[in-house]
């Protein structure tokens, strides 16, 4: 027998086979039992979902021998032709290539002949969004009066791309991305099929790559299996299609975690020595921490963190908070991005794994004003001892005609603060010499205005009560 690739050996003949649409094949099922049979289907959703293998299956449900039944026989010679694709009744459209106005034209005189050898006559239109405006309007009159043997099965990715007129006119479903578990449920069934041995993580690999299309799935199944001499590992699709294996990120990030950059700097070259490119690497730490930021949030599922979590050690996933991880995200989201313009990718990722080496230190914005409002309530509540500190003051705040030393030095003690001037000063040529010493009560109104611009400071000052000088020491006393 003939190779048959995987989506194609797989694909559902049944309703029952359809996986992961158990609400848009009950619906369907219970319609054909029922006999309502619509005139305009329309199946919407992601690529590689099964709206093709629908609207095969619901033609042969209703163009079966035994029918119409929501359970085709599929031996019947409708049944065995739709699957070939060959049955003269049902008619596949691919809506991409037959755009025109014309192409609907033809389909129009055409629906005024009976179905041949069935009792209906189908027409499939795939990704009928591509389908130009003159060309929807043609169908509309064509779907508003068909005659009773005509039914329109389209399917489309694009939703939002096919008019309202037509859209109202048909009963519509809507296809969903597939569960990550069903998916690899689905390959394990192949690879037992094919006698292929195959490891649950690597399944698990290609499950989540497949982003939720089960034929994406297969097809990456297949490609695997071509290079895996009879059994599937991460090992060998790591290094054949150039992947960064968990471990080695965990590795990476663990040295930068024990302040080891150069270590993990050189794992880093060692990947791309290995032959795996900087966009993939990009692509595996994103995914990465990703994932820690969804256990961080609580999130246990493996098939919604993308990877398997056991893999990840413990120390590992407390190590950030969820602002770090967020940080890191955001890292490489942007360095995705940014690679495009740059002029070394290769640089450019070794700036980040660098940059993630203080990731521990980083603090967003909430965390900080978070940490000031607990030291206000700390201070406020008189838990918190202040020790005697030395102020350093920015000598042109207080440069006044008192104050001409660059440099005074203001000791804080209770209320009292004493501000000595450190050495005897030699003004400036044509300037007159004064220090601490000169200064005087009745000079203060000048001091605060002098600190207008440093509010707090003239809030310092505006509260002296008293001026004392003594010697190279000034003493200040302040209402409390
Ligand atoms: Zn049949």
């Amino acid at each position: 027998m003939a190779y048959e690739v995987t989506a194609t050996r797989k694909r559902p003949q049944i309703f029952d086979n359809l996986v992961g649409q158990e609400f848009v094949v009950s619906t369907i099922k219970h319609a054909i039992e029922q006999g309502r049979i619509a005139h305009a289907y329309l199946f919407s959703g992601p690529r590689g979902v099964g709206k093709t293998s629908s609207a095969r299956i619901l033609a042969r449900a209703l163009n079966c021998e035994q029918g119409p039944s929501a359970n085709p026989c599929g031996v019947c010679s409708n049944c065995r032709e739709i699957t070939q694709g060959n049955n003269v009744d049902v008619i596949e459209i691919d809506g991409a290539s037959n755009t025109s106005v014309n192409d609907i034209r033809q389909i129009k005189d055409e629906v005024l002949f009976p179905p041949q050898a069935s009792k209906y006559k189908i027409y499939i239109i795939d990704e009928v969004h591509m389908l130009s405006t003159s060309a929807f309007n043609a169908l509309l009159k064509t779907i508003e009066e068909p005659p009773a043997y005509i039914i329109f099965i389209f399917a489309t990715t694009e939703l939002q791309k096919v008019p309202a007129t037509i859209r109202s006119r048909c009963q519509q479903f809507h296809f969903q991305l597939i569960d990550i578990d069903l998916i690899k449920s689905c390959l394990l069934e192949a690879a037992a099929e094919m006698e292929v041995q195959a490891d649950e993580d690597a399944l698990f690999w290609i499950a989540k790559e497949s982003t939720g299309s089960m034929r994406d799935a297969y097809t990456l199944f297949d490609q695997v299996v071509s290079f895996s001499q009879g059994h599937i590992t991460m090992e060998k699709i790591s290094s054949k299609l150039g992947l960064v294996g968990i471990d080695q990120i965990v590795a990476i990030v663990s040295h930068l975690l024990e302040n080891k950059t150069s270590q993990a700097l050189h794992a880093v070259q060692d990947l791309l020595s290995a032959g795996v490119s900087v966009e993939q690497c990009i692509k595996d730490f994103t995914q990465f921490f990703r994932s820690l930021l969804f256990i961080k949030a609580g999130v246990v599922e493996d098939a919604i963190l993308g990877i398997q979590s056991d893999r990840i050690p413990l120390s590992l996933r407390n190590a950030y908070t969820t602002e770090q991880l967020e940080a890191a995200l955001e890292l490489f989201l942007k360095l995705y991005r940014d690679i495009r313009y740059s002029l070394n990718p290769r640089f450019e990722l070794e700036l980040a794994v660098s940059r993630l080496a203080s990731l521990t230190h980083i603090a967003s914005p909430t965390a900080l004003v978070r940490k000031i409002a607990q030291l206000r309530e700390e201070l406020l509540s008189g838990s918190v001892k202040l020790p005697v500190r030395k102020l350093e003051v920015q000598p042109e705040l207080i440069a006044t005609q008192a104050f001409v030393e660059p440099k005074i030095k203001a000791e804080a003690s209770s209320s009292v603060v004493a501000i000595s001037s450190a050495v005897p000063t030699t003004p400036p040529p044509g300037k007159k010499e004064a220090t601490a010493r000169d200064f005087k009560e009745q000079d203060l109104p000048l001091l605060v205005s002098k600190l207008s611009s440093a509010p707090l400071l003239s809030q310092v000052a505006q509260a002296i009560t008293g001026v004392h000088t003594e010697g190279e020491s000034l003493t200040l006393t302040f209402s409390t």
